[in-house]
């Protein structure tokens, strides 16, 4: 089931040389695995999660549509499996943040808004010392590369319209919290842990390689998918946790775009997610749910 789900977040339809990436940051458990082990003991302990995402595009620079509702799905889940998430993210994003909770049907999911200009190492500080979480988690968030920016896939450098998000993650990493990230182009946070291989792989890859690594780098062909798998895993491991079905789906994308996201690769306000579809997504969607659906069946007969 895991090997299978590690499978399908290794399907790149928008042709991202995932292979390399994912290849890399394979160890001997998929990461997939890995990531919901941790968070299975971090949401029976009852601790809070930490939850970044959020990645501008320009020329208006708001949140793609990659992002927002792989973190929500993610989040409601650890919530009904005992944890309590806290987003953390700019302002911008807590808009499509709520819109997709509602969809999810959650009343509430608590958020830190986090300007861009914010002192990173204080805020990220406080953070930890007031929520002392079980583990932290980004998902398709940008991570700080070796010239200390931020860039696009394409270079673009977009560092004065990102909250520094790192310094959360490297405390973390002092203090011993466990940390999770989902990525799909290298200049993500998390992919420090594979720097190399962005480097050699991509194009681009030297200037847009993010340097900060976490415990567990999920790597998928688009982020909401490595979210939805750490879920379908989660599914898996405690029988609970439901993952969303299409149509859910399909709900989603359009109310995150209604709240102000758009595509990040066409960079309009239809429920795309990087240039691919919403059927596409419908369709991954209904596959991670076969695949953590068949599993309980055959493991409950
Ligand atoms: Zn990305
Ligand atoms: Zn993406």
């Amino acid at each position: 089931m895991f090997a299978a789900l590690d499978d399908l977040l290794r399907f790149d339809p928008g042709e991202r040389g995932i292979g390399a990436l994912h290849a890399t940051a394979t160890y001997d458990t998929p990461p997939v695995e890995a990531a919901a082990r941790t968070l299975q003991e971090v949401a029976t302990a009852g601790n809070a999660v930490l939850l970044t995402t959020g990645f501008p595009i320009p020329p208006d620079w708001q949140p793609e549509t990659d992002g927002p509702p792989g973190t929500v799905v993610l989040a409601r889940a650890l919530q009904a499996l005992g944890a309590q998430p806290v987003i953390v993210a700019e302002p911008r994003v807590e808009a499509p943040i709520d819109a997709a909770a509602e969809v999810c049907g959650l009343a509430t999911l608590p958020f830190e808004p986090i300007p861009p200009d914010a002192t990173t190492t204080a805020t990220s500080e406080a953070l930890l010392d007031r929520y002392e979480p079980g583990a932290v988690i980004a998902i398709e968030r940008p991570g700080e590369t070796a010239d200390r920016t931020y860039r696009s896939m394409t270079g673009t450098d977009i560092t004065a319209h990102v909250a520094q998000m790192d310094p959360l993650f490297a405390l973390a990493r002092e203090r011993e919290i466990p940390t999770i990230a989902v990525g799909d182009g290298g200049n993500e946070i998390g992919m420090g842990r594979i720097r190399s291989t962005v480097e050699a792989k991509l194009e681009h890859g030297e200037q847009i390689a993010a340097t900060t690594a976490v415990d567990h780098l999920v790597v998928a062909g688009v982020s909401n998918w490595g979210a939805y798998g750490i879920v379908a895993a989660l599914e898996h491991l405690t029988g609970q946790a439901r993952l969303h079905d299409p149509s859910t789906e399909r709900e989603l994308l359009a109310a995150c775009c209604a709240a102000g996201c758009v595509d990040g690769r066409a960079g309009v306000a239809e429920p795309w997610v990087d240039g691919l579809s919403t059927a596409m997504h419908e369709h991954v969607v209904g596959l991670f749910g076969e695949l953590s659906g068949h599993e309980r069946t055959e493991t409950e007969s």
